[in-house]
């Protein structure tokens, strides 16, 4: 008779919990937006990330959703941009996820304002400003010199959370940091062609970069911020003579458009709709190539302006 091998059930058990764990030991990820998701891919690829909100969507407007407080609650590391971007709905979504290790100040919740300095930072907000940000300008993830600190914050947190991938988050960080400096290389030469530029905007969506290449913005579409923009708000940037000098009218594929067109029509200055963050398609699906793809959307402008 043959011996059949036998193994006791918690040793069957155990292969099967082995089994079932995928390289990373199966890390969860949730994160706030698409851009913060992006560094964590980077970093750790075969973990497991939930993204709440999408390019097309307005990170500060979202439902705190029962599939996102599900996605918060089993997961190890929320990575959010803080700065009261997602004031309306994070809040709600910590507290009924009740995930202990995600919470303000615990390990769990990484805020990606508060690794950098915010440049327009207010000390004092009322409602009669709109929409305002009193941390200061959240939308950091365009900014050439802040995301590296970010995501070398964001590689300490990781570590901490495992340690037996340190050195693999490591070497994955040494790669992008190469590439990166890399594409800040181009961009800066692409500054100096569009140093002193000017573009109208439609909140501080993509302010970081525009001001690190030297693009001023001395119109805004939103008579205040997070206001849309209003009939008479549109007519008074019609009438100013800051108009004539912008090359092209920016705003984010998130927002609506009616106003850009509006003013588009009215002045003939171009149209430029871009994500706003990284999207799920190949050229824009990290943030250096995002913003290789607003810079070359800008140089494209300033050639059309200087060429007609
Ligand atoms: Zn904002």
């Amino acid at each position: 008779m043959a011996i059949k091998p036998r193994l006791p059930g918690y040793a069957l058990g155990l292969i099967l919990c082995l089994l079932a764990l995928p390289a990373q030991a199966g890390l969860r990820v949730f994160a706030c937006e698409p851009e913060w998701a992006a560094l964590a891919r980077a970093l750790v690829p075969e973990a497991d990330i939930t993204t709440a909100t999408s390019y097309l969507q307005d990170p500060h407007y979202i439902e705190a959703r029962p599939s996102l407080i599900a996605a918060m609650s089993r997961a190890d590391i929320a990575l959010c941009t803080g700065a009261s971007l997602e004031g309306g709905w994070l809040p709600t979504l910590l507290q009924r996820a009740a995930n202990p290790v995600i919470q303000p100040g615990r390990e769990g919740l990484f805020l990606a304002a508060e690794q950098v300095e915010l440049h327009s930072a207010h000390d004092h907000v009322d409602r009669s400003m709109g929409d305002v940000h009193p941390e200061g300008n959240p939308h950091v993830h365009l900014a050439p010199d802040r995301v590296p600190v970010i995501m070398a914050a964001l590689v300490q947190r990781l570590q901490a959370l495992q340690p037996a991938s340190a050195a693999a988050i490591q070497t994955r960080y040494v790669r992008w940091r190469v590439r990166w400096n890399n594409l800040r290389s181009q961009w800066q030469a692409a500054a100096s062609q569009l140093e002193g530029r000017s573009v109208v905007v439609q909140h501080a969506s993509f302010a970081y970069l525009l001001r690190w290449l030297g693009i001023a913005m001395p119109l805004d579409l939103e008579p205040k911020p997070g206001l849309p923009p209003s009939a008479g708000h549109l007519n008074t940037l019609l009438g100013s003579p800051e108009l004539e000098r912008v090359s092209a009218i920016l705003i984010a594929s998130h927002q609506g458009n009616r106003g850009a067109q509006w003013l588009s029509e009215q002045s003939g200055k171009p149209v430029l709709t871009l994500p706003g963050t990284v999207t799920g398609e190949p050229g824009t699906d990290t943030l250096g190539d995002l913003i290789s793809r607003i810079v070359s959307a800008l140089l494209e402008t300033a050639g059309d302006q200087s060429g007609g």
